[in-house]
């Protein structure tokens, strides 16, 4: 039986990432400290004789008895909202987490595939972002912490590919939404769902024209497991083409709600980006990858999730 290690399992990506790895038969140790994910995404797990978790912060030394043929890299707290509440952590996991998770892959001889994000461009000065695109970072802003993080954290796997010959994937995440997401964590899909289901008008903030592409969470995960057995070492992007701006996408949840909330608008956080928009040719030419649920499909499987959530979950306010 293959073993992977996966960090940040008890969030969500990581979540869905070990409900992949069990149902393709691997031994899966999963690793979280728990900062920002819940146990309830993986107790279904825990029954399981090829499952085991760690309750541990990857930027203090990583111990794994045994052999490992894999790691997935998923531990860092990934809404606006946690990492510019918990900066120096998110630099640490990005940065030291990521170190120390290299040096067990070169201990091992495992794979390691690393998440990066879309964030890595920036504010984009090109439109849609391919891979060469080098980006537009505010190194000194807010989101400066997540940003640069990643960026360290794509340079130093580089380096342990080339230095060490490390077998490294990089995987460029553009904005992933579903199930197991925290319905507080302050990204748009939880709050504007949690914001109809609670009856409160939504918040759009700037005037709305900033655009995302939004890919459901079972196309996020073939695309990376499909990565994680090509033989391509350099960034590739997976997300969702479908680009849509923000107050569109108020209206549109508005619409599957059925509620009648009105839009209210706050200010635009700094550093925002304007427009993100995945191009994933690369992905479709090397695995043959392309998203298949579209956003009505996937939205309307989310809402009912959080819909099924308690009421004490639904007003629990974090933030
Ligand atoms: P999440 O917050 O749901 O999950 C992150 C998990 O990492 C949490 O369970 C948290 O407790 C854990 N964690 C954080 N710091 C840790 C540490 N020091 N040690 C151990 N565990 C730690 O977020 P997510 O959306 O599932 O994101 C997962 C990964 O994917 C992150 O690396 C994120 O940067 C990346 N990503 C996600 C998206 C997206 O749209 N969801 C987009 C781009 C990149
Ligand atoms: N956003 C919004 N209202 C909210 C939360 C977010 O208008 O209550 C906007 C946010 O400013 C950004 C977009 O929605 O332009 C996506 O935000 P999210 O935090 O989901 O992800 P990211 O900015 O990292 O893409």
């Amino acid at each position: 039986m293959k073993r992977i290690l996966i960090t940040g399992a008890a969030g969500f990506l990581g979540s869905h990432l070990c409900d992949r790895f069990i149902k393709e038969g691997f031994y899966v140790i999963g690793m979280d400290n728990l900062i920002t994910g819940d146990l309830k995404n993986i107790a279904h797990l825990f029954p399981l004789e090829n499952f085991e978790f760690h309750n541990h912060d990857v930027t203090t030394y990583v111990h794994i008895s045994g052999n490992l043929d894999y790691i997935l890299h998923f531990a860092s707290p990934a809404s606006p909202i946690d990492y510019l509440k918990i900066p120096i952590q998110t630099l640490k996991v990005g940065a030291l987490g990521t170190h120390n998770l290299l040096g067990l892959a070169k201990e091992k001889k495992a794979r390691i595939l690393i998440a990066s994000t879309s964030e890595i461009y920036g504010d984009p000065l090109v439109h849609p972002q391919k891979e060469s695109y080098y980006g537009n970072v505010n190194t000194i802003g807010p989101r400066g912490v997540y940003d640069e993080a990643k960026r360290f954290q794509e340079s130093i796997t580089m380096a342990y590919n080339r230095f060490h010959g490390l077998e490294t994937r990089i995987v460029r995440i553009f904005n992933t939404y579903g199930p197991r997401m925290r319905l507080n964590d302050g990204r748009v899909i939880p709050a504007f769902m949690g914001q109809a289901l609670r009856g409160e008008d939504l918040t759009v903030f700037g005037d709305g024209s900033q655009t995302r592409s939004f890919c459901y969470v079972d196309d996020q995960v073939e695309g990376i497991y499909r990565l994680l057995f090509s033989e391509y070492d350099l960034p590739v992007n997976i997300g969702n083409p479908h680009e849509i701006s923000i107050l569109d996408f108020a209206q549109e949840i508005i619409k599957l709600t059925e509620t009648n909330q009105k839009i209210i608008f706050k200010p635009l956080p700094k550093d925002d980006p304007l427009q993100r928009q995945p191009d994933i040719s690369l992905a479709k030419k090397l695995f043959n990858w392309t998203p298949k649920v579209d956003r009505a499909e996937g939205m309307k499987i989310t809402f009912d999730y959080f819909k099924s959530l308690s009421e004490e979950e639904l007003f629990r306010s974090e933030h």
